[in-house]
């Protein structure tokens, strides 16, 4: 037996106890005469005790040698703490050490296995299994854990069935591109990573499954955008014979489920919002709900003055900063300078001051006089005290950059609170979206996306405003989850993969089989799935999904650790036949 207990365990109650711990040496205190050694594990720390009257000499010898992270057994008596530790579990007792049996020396770590360690990102993530060590890590892959089953116990109960789908597999789109696994036994042939389980789902519905879920890991290459992981993990679910409310419902329900479990948070339903109208209130279609500042489009209110830069722009539209009359003139250049960085876009900004006895004054005084500037304050919702601040220009452009700007302020004053939760629907998506590089129509979900009932003959005349039977769950203004009703007839099918630019022949060599099974007898089905690293993070209340993954990779698509992606020698290239195709 390697240990009675562990180093989370003991208190006052064990007091005489005999009991034999194992764990990694956290520190030692050694005062000559006295020794103590914290001893941790997973479960906490254990302060054991040594000292000259109740110690045999080589005992105390081995104790002194003991360095930072060796891997010891001790066997010894609980006694009660002189001076207690009320923050720790165990801080009530010691353990008086008769026996300690060295399991492995170790080198010194790189950085201090601490709360608050002095290691660098790159350091910690190079040696992760040191970094996995202390508590912030630990507990986070201890909450990713909480969540995962929790999930888990709420779908099974629901009656969900677990599938495994296959990892090597035939391009499905979902908007990026494919991780591709060289076939030995089929030259010059390739596997594609699933970027996700969706045909599969689909078609574990026709094979009436019913209600299908799987925690599945998704490979997407894409360029690595900040906080990406090229491999991440999603709750993926599909549900037969259910309409857009069904799916609404049961999503709510487990995201209730887990705030309430998780977070001890009670929430009534959901607001739900139109695509439409999260891109006019909030420029984003993951609009954070947890604070106000709706846009306000002002054209109605500017465009009847001589100022150029209002009547020649598409959109005006401005937002209400709460408090923001207190900004120094130096602040609001500063943000003007923010806006105009090239990551924003913006060509300047408009702004306004609320002042407290009900007058206004703006930047741009010489068009606008106060009866203007008061129709801003009320289409902004801005009371006095506040700043109004207005951009114009481009619709899209527009709403992104003062999107932009609503978040940043946001977090600059407090209001996007971390233990605050606000989920929101966003419903009735267009079904295409137009992409300026390709110039031609994505699917803006993935192609075996409904359109609304009755809107398939739009698309021949007016596809960008077709919309879709899709739907995004957004929580504190991340996308958490996304899905839709599913086309469930092969002809429907066909007319949406030629819509999207596939010839019959492309269409067949790719979703053939899809197609063919649509032939069968396929339910109507719909479905979701969640991104589940950046669940956890939201409801751990942090930022970076990449510390709710126990072995990430880095913003290159790097695992540090293991070195990898790495070459590959010669001689595996020629089995898999990809020596010849690179020289050539
Ligand atoms: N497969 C979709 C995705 O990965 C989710 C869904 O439509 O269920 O975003």
């Amino acid at each position: 037996m390697y240990r009675s207990h562990t180093c989370g365990e003991l208190t006052a109650a064990h007091i005489n106890t005999e009991v034999t711990l194992a764990g990694w040496v956290q520190g030692v205190r050694d005062k000559g005469f006295m020794i103590y050694i914290d001893l941790r594990d997973r479960y906490g720390i254990t302060q054991l005790y040594f000292d000259e009257e109740h110690s045999a000499k080589d005992l105390m010898k081995k104790a002194q040698k003991l360095g930072r992270e060796f891997v010891v057994q001790i066997t010894g008596k609980v006694i009660e703490r002189a001076s207690k530790n009320p923050n720790i579990s165990t801080g009530a007792i010691e353990v008086l050490v008769s026996e300690l049996n060295i399991l492995n020396t170790a080198l010194l770590p790189p950085f201090t296995i601490e709360d608050k360690t002095d290691g660098g990102d790159d350091l910690r993530m190079k040696y992760r299994y040191l970094d996995i060590r202390r508590n912030p890590v630990k507990d986070n892959l201890i909450f990713r854990h909480n969540v995962t089953q929790s999930v888990r116990n709420y779908l099974s109960n629901n009656g969900f069935i677990e599938v495994e789908t296959p990892y090597l597999i035939k391009s499905t789109p979902e908007g990026a591109r494919d991780f591709v696994v060289p076939s030995r036994m089929n030259e010059g042939q390739f596997y594609a990573l699933p970027q996700s389980p969706q045909t599969f789902k689909q078609l574990l519905m026709v094979g009436g499954m019913d209600k299908y879920f799987q925690i599945v890991r998704c490979f997407r290459d894409e360029d690595l955008r900040a906080d990406r992981q090229p491999e991440f993990t999603q709750i993926d679910c599909e549900m037969a014979f259910v309409e857009q409310e069904d799916v609404l419902d049961t999503f709510e329900g487990l995201t209730r489920h887990l705030l309430k479990e998780i977070n001890g948070v009670d929430l009534d339903s959901f607001p739900r919002i139109t695509y439409d109208d999260a891109m006019r209130l909030y420029g984003n279609d993951k609009p954070d709900i947890r604070f106000g500042m709706q846009f306000g489009e002002l054209n109605n209110v500017t465009q009847h003055k001589d100022f150029n830069v209002f009547n020649s722009a598409e959109l005006v539209v401005g937002i209400a900063v709460p408090g923001g009359n207190t900004y120094t003139r130096k602040d609001i250049d500063k943000l003007i300078d923010w806006v105009k960085r090239p990551q924003v876009g913006a060509q300047g900004m408009v702004y306004c001051r609320c002042n407290d006895d009900g007058t206004f004054k703006s930047s741009v005084d010489k068009f606008y006089d106060q009866d203007d500037l008061s129709k801003w304050a009320d289409i902004t919702g801005a009371k006095s005290g506040d700043l109004i601040c207005v951009l114009s220009g481009e619709v899209n452009k527009v709403r992104s950059q003062l999107s932009a700007l609503r978040m940043e302020l946001a977090e600059r004053l407090g209001l996007r609170k971390p233990n605050e939760f606000a989920p929101l629907w966003v419903v009735d998506f267009p079904l295409l979206e137009w992409d300026e590089e390709t110039e031609r129509y994505h699917a803006m979900h993935h192609p075996f996306t409904s359109p609304k009932p009755g809107q398939l003959e739009l698309l021949d005349t007016k596809p960008g405003e077709v919309k879709a039977n899709a739907y995004d769950l957004v929580l504190n203004g991340n996308e958490i989850g996304g899905g839709s009703i599913r086309i469930h007839d092969k002809a429907t099918q066909a007319i949406m993969l030629k819509h999207l630019g596939f010839s019959d022949d492309e269409a067949r060599a790719q979703f053939g089989f899809l197609m063919d099974a649509f032939e069968y007898g396929a339910p109507p089905h719909g479905g979701i799935a969640f991104g589940l690293d950046r669940l956890v993070s939201i409801l751990g209340g942090q930022e970076t999904i990449r510390d709710f993954i126990a072995f990430p990779k880095n913003n290159s698509g790097r695992d540090v650790m293991i070195n990898a992606p790495a070459p590959i020698d010669d001689e595996q290239l020629e089995e898999l036949s990809l020596k010849l195709n690179l020289k050539s």
